[in-house]
């Protein structure tokens, strides 16, 4: 079978991969061991959050699918940080998973040229001449799918190893067979690989919970989409509810902590950092008498509900007891246990910024097998994936975001200039620039490059130029000569917001504006004098990234860098000094040596590179 992109794995980066392969026009085949394993969500039953949230809004500008599908599927959505400024608020909500799946499917089987082929991938093919230029892979049942680009996404099915108390064996997720052909492949090939480890909580039969004895948490009541191309959430929202640990359930944990393989000594590898198991949460913060527990309906109308934060890898007998020592849960029935999942993953600093590897041309890694943690990280990774497989086909340069840009950009650039050694998960406080990346913004900043990617149609970008319009005319009145500038000067001062203003015109403005638009504007005027003092860096900083770096810098010639960067240099070649500083190990100090020595003449006789002064 021939494809121009192949991509293996349908969770959350395959499907954004896909979909931006075939939106590129390129015939696009997506692997996945059944159609059914589309889009699962393998832990928790919610999209977004702070800084997830950001990244779905920047996937949707780019015209990816995650934050439409969750519009659709989503059942109780709430903007995070309301009190604070634009800047940090971002949207959350919670999503019927089997909903989720079947929208996401939809939507890929309605993508012209992508085509879902059912298999289980086991080995990388290569072009004739070694390994260094993919061709395309083949199947566990012998088919074979050339392509000249191939992005993997097999999130943690990588040998993975699901451990419950002294229980343990291999697993991709709990009923799913592992990936160990592909690993195997990948590992031959000299890629730089490591293990991490997550987990996910037990899931209780509904009607077996008294739900009388919980906090109740409603959603908002003015819904805010995800998708800037969804005008209004119109389904009925779902609560929530809050339990508690108690101290009976914390001696339980610690009773059993031997059971556990952490703590056991069993297993070694690193968690995320930020989604603690419950055990521990109680060896950690032992003097907290109680730890807070979302009880989550996994969908309108099953039966499962999903225990935010009592993630857990002790055995299923003390998992019952756990449960029994909970108000409200006490005697609920457990239709699935929690439990931990090992995994490989390839070290990031492994790829270039466009999420190609370094070592084989064509072949491209995507989400949680790069080393991050969660389905936003993931889908965020899987469209820049997407998009750049299929520039590569089109022998077109690539596609690259920057810090300033993007909470993309962030991911991107965090993960393949430092690696990493946790499950990587994105914060607002990665982003020097957040200030400049606020949610309603995404389609400002990203919707332009989408288009001439040809990732957006005429009708979502005839709405964009709309709204750029209305926005540009609401702050010429703001800023207008008539009123000597007083609106914009007043909507900067704290407290003070587009409609305060507009009741102290006493005059209408000349667009009634959205919600998103108001935040925007708020956004734009209230940072205006940051906003200004970053865009000055960043054009220092982007003014020397672009210097060039001869093709065949002796790098050997510099004095004072390591054997180690005049290898790696020397080996990976980046084309400009900005490229250069993204490649792990390399400092300031060996950039600025660089800096100096690739800006200078060669001496014709020696073909030394003559530094200044010389
Ligand atoms: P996945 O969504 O895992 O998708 C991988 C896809 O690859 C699947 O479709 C699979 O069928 C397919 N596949 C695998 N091997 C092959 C092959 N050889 N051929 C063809 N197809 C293949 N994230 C959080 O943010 N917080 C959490 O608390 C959390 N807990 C988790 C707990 C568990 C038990 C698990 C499994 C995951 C958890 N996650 C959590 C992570 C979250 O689920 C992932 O980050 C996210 O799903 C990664 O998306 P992905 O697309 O990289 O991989």
């Amino acid at each position: 079978m021939k494809f121009d992109v192949v991509v293996v794995g349908a969770g959350h980066a395959g499907c954004e991969a896909a979909h931006a392969s075939a939106r590129s026009g390129l015939h696009t085949a997506l692997v996945v061991p059944t159609a059914g394993a589309v889009a699962r969500m393998s832990c928790n039953p919610a999209i977004g959050g702070l800084a997830k949230g950001h990244l779905v809004r920047e996937i949707d500008a780019l015209g990816g699918l995650m934050g439409r599908v969750t519009d659709e599927a989503g059942i109780q959505f709430r903007l995070l940080n309301r009190s604070r400024g634009p800047a940090v608020q971002a949207p959350r909500a919670q999503t019927d998973k089997a909903e989720y799946h079947e929208v996401m499917l939809r939507l890929l089987r309605a993508t012209p040229g992508l085509e879902i082929v059912e298999g289980m991938a086991d080995a990388l093919r290569f072009s004739s001449g070694g390994q260094g230029r993919i061709s395309g892979l083949s199947l566990s049942d012998g088919r074979v799918l050339e392509a000249q680009a191939v992005v993997i996404t097999t999130g943690t099915f990588l040998r993975g190893r699901i451990h419950i108390g002294r229980e343990s064996f291999p697993a991709g997720r709990l009923g799913e067979a592992p990936s160990v052909d592909l690993a195997l492949s990948l590992e031959g090939l000299g890629f730089e690989m490591g293990r991490l480890k997550t987990g996910t909580p037990p899931r209780l039969r509904r009607d077996t919970i008294d739900f009388s004895r919980f906090e109740l948490q409603e959603g908002d009541s003015d819904p805010v989409p995800f998708s800037f191309s969804t005008t209004e959430i119109k389904t009925t929202q779902v609560p929530c509810h809050i339990a508690y640990t108690n101290e009976n359930t914390h001696a339980i944990i610690r009773e059993r902590l031997h059971e556990s393989p952490m703590f056991s000594g069993r297993i070694s590898s690193v968690g995320p950092r930020y989604c603690p198991s419950v055990e521990d949460k109680v060896v950690r913060f032992a003097d907290r008498l109680r730890h807070q527990i979302f009880i989550e309906p996994e969908g309108r109308t099953t039966d499962e509900i999903y225990l935010n934060g009592l993630s857990t890898s002790l055995s299923r007998e003390s998992q019952r007891l756990m449960i029994d020592s909970i108000d409200g849960l006490a005697g609920a029935c457990i239709l699935r246990p929690g439990y931990a999942i090992e995994y490989d993953f390839v070290q990031p600093t492994e790829l270039r910024p466009t999420l190609e590897s370094w070592r084989v041309d064509g072949l491209f890694l995507a989400g949680q097998i790069d080393g991050t943690t969660g389905y936003e990280e993931a889908g965020a990774l899987g469209i820049v994936a997407g998009i750049n497989a299929a520039l590569k086909v089109k022998r077109a340069p690539g596609f690259v975001l920057g810090r300033h840009e993007a909470y993309i950009g962030v991911l991107v650039d965090d993960l393949v200039s430092r690696g990493t050694r946790e499950p990587y998960r994105m914060f607002t406080s990665r982003a020097e620039y957040r200030l400049m990346l606020g949610i309603e913004s995404a389609d400002e900043r990203l919707t332009p490059h989408a288009r001439s990617l040809g990732l957006v149609d005429d009708q979502t970008w005839e709405r964009f130029r709309r709204k750029q319009d209305r926005v540009g005319r609401y702050m010429s009145w703001l800023g207008s000569a008539e009123k000597g500038g007083a609106l914009l000067t007043r909507l900067a001062r704290p407290g003070e917001s587009t409609d305060s203003i507009e009741l102290a015109a006493h005059a209408a403005p000349p667009v009634r504006l959205s919600v998103g638009e108001r935040g925007l504007i708020e956004g734009k005027v209230k940072y205006r004098g940051y906003i200004e003092q970053q865009l000055g860096e960043i054009q220092r900083v982007a003014r020397d990234g672009a210097r060039k770096i001869p093709p065949g810098f002796d790098y050997g010639r510099v004095p004072g860098l390591s054997t180690e960067i005049v290898e790696k240099l020397g080996r990976l070649r980046p084309a400009t000094l900005g490229e250069a500083a993204r490649v792990s190990g390399v400092t300031p100090a060996a950039l600025a040596l660089i800096r100096v020595y690739a800006q200078r003449p060669v001496n014709a006789h020696s073909g030394v590179q003559i530094p200044a002064g010389s």
